[in-house]
C-alpha cells in the first residue's frame, strides 16, 4: 500500500529524520510512536504529501506520491489533524460534504449523489441529531467526531491519523479508536497513525514504529517494541510491562520516580552522602 526508503529531512541544516524505511500493507494498522520532537508529524506530513524530503523516495500503490495530482491524491489518502476543522459558521453536514471534494468538478457538484453516504456516517458517529447545527454548537468530542466524519466521507485507502485523542477524555479516545477501527475492517482501510499513548497503540495496532532522534530505533509488533531496556532508553523512565489481561496486549506501567534524570540525581546525592 505504502512503501518508504530511505527518507531524510532537515530544516535549516538540523536533521529532522535520517534514512527512514517501512512499509505498511493493505488493511494495518502501523503506529508511529516517539519522544516529543523525534520527527513524527514531519514524517506523516511527508506521507501525505505536504512536507517534501531531501532525499528517499515515497510510494502509493507502486507509484512515488509525487505522480498523483493533489485530487487523485485525495483519493487515496486522507489526513486527521488536530484542530482540522473549519471556522465556525458550517454545520455539519456541511463539513461532511467538504470530504467529498476530491469527487467534485470546479462548480462544487459531484456526479454521483452522495447524501446517502453522508447520512450513513453521521448515522455511525451517532451525529445525526446535530446534522443541521453549526460547529460553535458542539463539545470537543463531537467536533472531533465530525473532523473523524469529514475523513470518512473522502472515503480514502490510506488514513493517516497525527496524535488523534490527544485533547480526548479516555471514553471519546476509545470511541474514536473502535470506530477507525470498525471503519477499517468494513473498508480494508489502511491505518498510519501518530499516537501519543503507548498503551493505546499497543492495543490498536499492528505493528509499531518506535523513532528516536529522527531515527528508528525499532518496528515490529508492540511486543517487540514496548521492551522495557528499549523504552527506558529512547523515553529515559524505566516501565513494568505486562500482558493486558483481556487481550494480551502490552501494557506500560510508569513508575513514579523512575526518569532517568530523578535516578542519576539520586545516585549522586547517594555517592556525595557516602563521602
Ligand atoms: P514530533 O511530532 O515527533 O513531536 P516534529 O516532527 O513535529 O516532532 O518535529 C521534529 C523536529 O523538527 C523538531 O525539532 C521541530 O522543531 C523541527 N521542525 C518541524 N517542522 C519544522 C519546520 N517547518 N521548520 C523548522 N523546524 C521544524
Ligand atoms: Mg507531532
Amino acid at each position: 500500500m505504502i512503501e518508504v526508503s530511505g527518507l531524510s529531512k532537515s530544516f535549516d541544516a538540523k536533521s529532522v529524520l535520517n534514512e527512514i524505511s517501512f512499509s505498511a500493507s493493505e488493511g494495518e494498522t502501523l503506529g508511529i510512536i516517539g519522544p516529543n520532537g523525534s520527527g513524527k508529524s514531519t514524517l506523516l506530513k511527508m506521507l501525505s504529501g505536504v512536507e517534501h524530503a531531501d532525499s528517499g523516495d515515497i510510494r502509493l500503490g507502486g507509484k512515488p506520491i509525487r505522480a498523483y495530482p493533489r485530487k487523485e491524491l485525495a483519493k487515496w489518502l486522507a489526513v486527521l489533524q488536530q484542530d482540522a476543522l473549519p471556522p465556525v459558521g458550517f454545520t455539519v453536514r456541511e463539513v461532511l460534504e467538504m470530504g467529498r471534494y476530491p469527487f467534485q468538478n470546479w462548480l462544487g457538484d459531484e456526479p454521483e449523489d452522495s447524501s446517502g453516504l453522508i447520512d450513513d456516517i453521521l448515522a455511525e458517529l451517532r451525529l445525526t441529531p446535530f446534522a443541521e447545527r453549526t460547529l460553535e454548537h458542539l463539545s470537543g468530542g463531537e467536533r472531533q467526531r465530525v473532523a473523524l466524519g469529514k475523513v470518512m466521507a473522502q472515503q480514502p485507502r490510506l488514513l493517516l491519523l497525527d496524535e488523534p485523542t490527544t485533547y480526548l477524555d479516555i471514553g471519546y479516545q476509545m470511541q474514536m479508536m473502535d470506530t477507525v477501527r470498525r471503519w477499517q475492517e468494513e473498508q480494508k482501510l489502511t491505518v498510519v497513525a501518530v499516537l501519543h499513548d503507548l498503551n493505546l497503540a499497543a492495543q490498536y495496532c499492528d505493528r509499531l514504529l518506535l523513532i528516536h532522534r529522527g531515527r528508528i530505533a525499532r518496528l515490529g509488533t508492540p511486543w517487540e517494541v514496548l521492551d522495557r531496556e528499549l523504552i527506558l532508553e529512547v523515553y529515559e523512565t524505566e516501565p513494568i510491562v505486562t500482558a493486558h489481561p483481556v487481550t494480551g496486549a502490552p501494557q506500560l506501567l510508569l513508575q513514579p520516580g523512575a526518569a532517568l534524570s530523578l535516578r542519576e540525581e539520586a545516585v549522586s546525592l547517594a555517592e556525595k552522602a557516602n563521602v
